[in-house]
């Protein structure tokens, strides 16, 4: 992955740090992706399925 970000949809429902803690935390409102994560990692795809409003997206 060379960009995984979370846009304004996320309610804050916690699945993907739940997934995937390495390249998610949740801060105030909404989820984001902590500061030099791995986006190699192969959970992104899954907490990306996870999210119950399609808020993360990646390329
Ligand atoms: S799973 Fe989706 S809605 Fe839930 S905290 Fe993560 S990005 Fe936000």
């Amino acid at each position: 992955m060379k960009k995984v970000w979370v846009d304004e949809e996320c309610i804050a429902c916690g699945a993907c740090v739940e997934v995937c803690p390495e390249v998610f935390k949740l801060e105030g409102e909404f989820a984001e992706v902590k500061e030099g994560a791995d986006l190699a990692n192969e959970r992104i795809t899954e907490a990306a399925e996870a999210c119950p409003v399609q808020a993360i997206h990646y390329e």
